[in-house]
């Protein structure tokens, strides 16, 4: 198969619903990947002679990498082929060997493992890894899928959705390893065209109970068809009165889905913590109390749905704004200075804007359309039709109440969220005329 260069990826989260059997080698999966990940960590931060409880920030990695020579003189870990999970697995802890044990599970931990610390290196504040605890209400573990080339050969002769060592046998039935075939309800379509192939799993158990399965999908080809052009190029405005404004003057209010819910949660949540202060006065573990338990799921199950509603809005509105137009462009959030107030910042988590703009970002490439971000400087104050700044010239700056203004200079009438978005779009046609360069802020 001749690789393009360009390869596509597409993420399907999949509902499963494993019998009792089933459920069962997922947990033991779980536990052993939680305690594979847990003893690489535990190792990175070992007394080692040279570190001394202190962990080598440049390089963490687990005691059993390290060598000396004869002289104690210190091989660098890079020179030594790294031992440390075929010692975690094989020698120390037998059970790791249990026939129910995937295979690709331990890799994967270490892989988590390991971006785990590439995340600490390159993106502040992220913090050292942590250990995964068994009381996290959220579990699960990774595996890979693989493609023997026998029987891709004997399957359609290219790696599929349906020939590799994890498949779709039907629209209902999917095979996981260990597990074998399992009933899952597909929320989407299966992507029908041709190169598409199953990279990583995800096995997930989340606090409602529920299973899913998270493939990754990659392809040479786009998953979706590319749209034909529209003609039409869109700018748009976040703010917290409404939850978009665009160049062409229409208006998106703010979901109040969790306005409405927030009540209901509160007073479910105050259940739960009077059911764990009643447990512990009583001296019973919370993991045995069945009220506590109970309760638990029913807040999970809130939170969930409020999630889930909040998904779904953000997921309507930017596909229609990637479907419309064939240039959309934003804002960048992170030189947006209304992020600096905190109580603004909480709403701006609330309604989603981060998930959004990354909608947007995946959106955009899987239907040929562009999206860009710009900086949002002088977009509020300035008159779209002129280029008349307010606060310049004796007039005074725009604040947050004025929501309809005239330009003193040209006299138009303005609504403040669509000037501003007009303006958006009018620096994003200014920022794509310039030629490219590797911090032009096109998404690929
Ligand atoms: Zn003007």
């Amino acid at each position: 198969m001749v690789k393009n260069e360009m390869e596509y990826m597409m993420g399907l989260k999949i509902r499963m619903y494993p019998n009792r059997r089933q459920e069962k080698i997922f947990w033991k999966n779980i536990n052993a990947s939680r305690f594979v990940y847990n003893k690489l960590l535990a190792n990175s931060w070992t007394d080692s002679k040279v570190f001394k409880n202190k962990l080598d920030k440049r390089y963490p990695i687990p005691e059993d990498y390290w060598k000396y020579s004869k002289s104690g003189k210190l091989f660098k870990a890079s020179t030594i082929r790294p031992t440390g999970l075929a010692r975690i697995t094989k020698e120390k802890y037998p059970w790791l060997g249990d026939k129910h044990i995937d295979s690709d599970m331990a890799n994967n931990a270490l892989v988590s493992y390991k971006s785990a610390w590439s995340l600490f290196h390159k993106v502040h504040n992220s913090g050292t890894p942590k250990f995964k605890r068994k009381s996290n209400p959220n579990q699960g573990y990774r595996t890979s899928n693989h493609y023997s080339s026998t029987t891709v050969k004997n399957n359609g002769g290219v790696p599929s959705l349906y020939n590799g060592s994890i498949k779709f046998l039907d629209k209902s039935h999917i095979r996981l390893p260990k597990v074998g075939r399992i009933k899952v309800k597909l929320s989407e379509v299966l992507p029908s065209n041709r190169l598409v192939r199953i990279a990583t799993v995800s096995i997930k158990h989340l606090p409602t109970g529920e299973w899913f399965v998270s493939l990754l999908l990659k392809s040479d080809e786009p998953f979706k068809k590319k749209l034909p052009k529209t003609n039409s190029q869109v700018g748009y405005d976040l703010n917290t009165e409404n939850f978009l404004t665009d160049s062409y003057g229409n208006i998106v209010d703010n979901p109040r889905f969790y306005r409405s819910f927030k009540g209901r949660l509160t007073k479910e949540q105050r259940k739960l913590s009077r059911r764990a202060r009643r447990a512990k006065s009583e001296g019973r573990k919370l993991w045995e109390s069945k009220n506590y338990q109970k309760q638990r799921k029913l807040v999970a199950e809130l939170h969930a749905r409020v999630g889930n509603q909040r998904k779904n809005f953000l997921h309507t509105i930017s596909t229609t704004l990637i479907k419309n137009h064939d240039l959309v462009v934003g804002e960048n959030l992170k030189s947006k200075n209304m992020l600096k107030n905190h109580a603004l910042a909480m709403s701006i988590s609330d309604v989603g804007w981060k998930s959004f703009i990354g909608m947007l970002e995946y959106k955009a490439p899987l239907y040929g359309r562009t999206f860009i971000e710009v900086d949002p400087a002088y977009t509020t104050q300035k008159c779209n039709k002129c280029g008349f700044k307010m606060g310049t010239n004796g007039s005074i700056k725009l604040t947050l109440k004025d929501r309809k203004w005239t330009c003193p200079n040209c006299t138009t009438e303005h609504i403040r969220d669509v000037n501003a978005s007009k303006n958006i779009l009018a620096k994003g046609l200014v920022e794509l005329s310039k030629p490219l360069t590797e911090d032009s802020p096109i998404y690929k």
